[in-house]
């Protein structure tokens, strides 16, 4: 038997190295010539459960950037069943590729296939690129697929409860650093507003809130100002706005060491997943400034509820309810980042860790 303190990463290649980085459990390379399909499939944890993550297609920069994204991604993932009280475990899934210009019902169906080939051990999901159709296809060469239309008998878009979330842990968030969750009058930024991001406008503007917004997309963007009476920001310009809370609703590591010298907000809550370039360091050095930061995995957690609520049937209304309960597990967390002096981040991990090794020992005792 290999003692895995034996192990020294240092020894391993790339891609081992970086699997014993963060204990990742598997790894599979999907390739297909004919349809054109490059994905990568990983599994960090499954002690909770099957492994369950979304599918991102994007066209990344090198193969090297889409196993770095594909193994944090699943690494939140475990964190964020973890900490909302669900039996998955942390998978995800990235296609290498525009989704706009590169998909077809046959690559999709090839990567079905793939998921069909690991036995349950991940069951896909939407992410940002892939969508229902996307799902109906995957689902038509393997069961294991969540997050399916309505007319099927999915739970449709996860982007509204997901958004749902989100409100929840920012108006936590407004409680802690203003004594009030009242989010009327407080000039919120929101970066991206995609499924979530529209979705967390209406929201906050249903609330009162002054609400500014950016996107690539400049369709999306005159629809969503209109249609939510929105401001509309240049891209570049959403770091430096005088606002009260920054909500990244787009893609990851925009809080880091360039943006934190320009952000004058008082918290940060979004959707993205991996907000933070360096758990660390800029989790740190949030909390060093006074900007009061929510998880991001606990607070985008909405739609991992929505997918438990359509693969047990507990339904569209139960999975509200659990999401409705994100608002005090993100007060639960500041009381203990306060009490122990570490970053919410660190305090989010620390009880999402607990979990999972108290039923790794259940398991092993069982
Ligand atoms: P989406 O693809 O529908 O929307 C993302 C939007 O961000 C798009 O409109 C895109 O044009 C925009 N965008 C990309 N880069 C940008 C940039 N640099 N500046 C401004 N805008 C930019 O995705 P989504 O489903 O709304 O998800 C948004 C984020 O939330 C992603 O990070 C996703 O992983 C995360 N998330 C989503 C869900 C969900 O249920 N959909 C759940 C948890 C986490």
């Amino acid at each position: 038997m290999f003692e895995t303190k034996e192990i020294n990463s240092l020894e391993l290649n790339p891609v081992f190295g970086k699997m014993f980085e963060n204990s990742h459990k598997n790894i599979v390379y999907c390739f297909d010539k004919s349809t054109g399909l490059k994905a990568i499939i990983a599994i960090h944890d499954t002690t909770l459960g099957p492994a369950i993550g979304g599918v991102r297609m994007w066209n990344y920069r090198s193969e090297a950037d889409a196993l770095d994204d594909v193994l944090r991604l699943s690494r939140g993932m475990t964190y964020k069943a973890a900490i909302t009280g669900l039996n998955f475990g942390g998978g995800k899934a990235v296609i290498i590729g525009d989704s706009n210009k590169g998909k077809s019902e046959a690559l999709m169906r090839r990567f079905g296939k793939f998921v069909n080939n690991m036995s349950g051990e991940f069951i896909a999901a939407q992410d940002v690129g892939t969508n229902l159709r996307d799902m109906e296809y995957i689902r038509m060469e393997t069961n294991h697929v969540a997050g399916i239309s309505e007319a099927v008998g999915g739970t449709g878009h996860t982007g509204p409860v997901s958004a749902y979330g989100v409100y929840m842990g920012m108006k936590a968030s407004a409680k802690e650093q203003w004594g009030n969750d009242s989010l009327s009058n407080k000039s919120v930024a929101v970066q991206g507003i995609g499924n979530v991001g529209e979705h967390l406008v209406k929201y906050l503007r249903e609330e009162g809130a002054r609400v500014y917004i950016s996107d690539l997309d400049e369709d999306r963007l005159t629809h969503v100002a209109r249609k939510h009476d929105a401001i509309i920001v240049p891209n570049n310009q959403i770091y430096d706005l005088d606002v009260d809370i920054y909500a990244p609703c787009a893609l990851g590591a925009t809080v880091n060491s360039d943006t934190l010298k320009r952000l004058k907000c008082s918290i940060v809550a979004g959707s993205a997943n991996n907000q933070l370039e360096d758990e660390e360091l800029h989790g740190q050095m949030l909390m060093d400034m006074g900007i009061l930061y929510a998880p991001d995995f606990l607070i985008n957690a909405g739609g991992l509820i929505s997918v438990y609520a359509e693969l047990s049937g507990a339904g569209k209304k139960r999975a509200m309810q659990l999401t409705e309960d994100i608002y005090k597990v993100t007060q639960d967390i500041f009381r203990m980042s306060k009490k122990e002096q570490i970053t919410p981040h660190k305090a989010a991990l620390k009880i999402a860790e607990k979990r999972i090794e108290d039923i790794r020992q259940l398991k092993a005792n069982s």
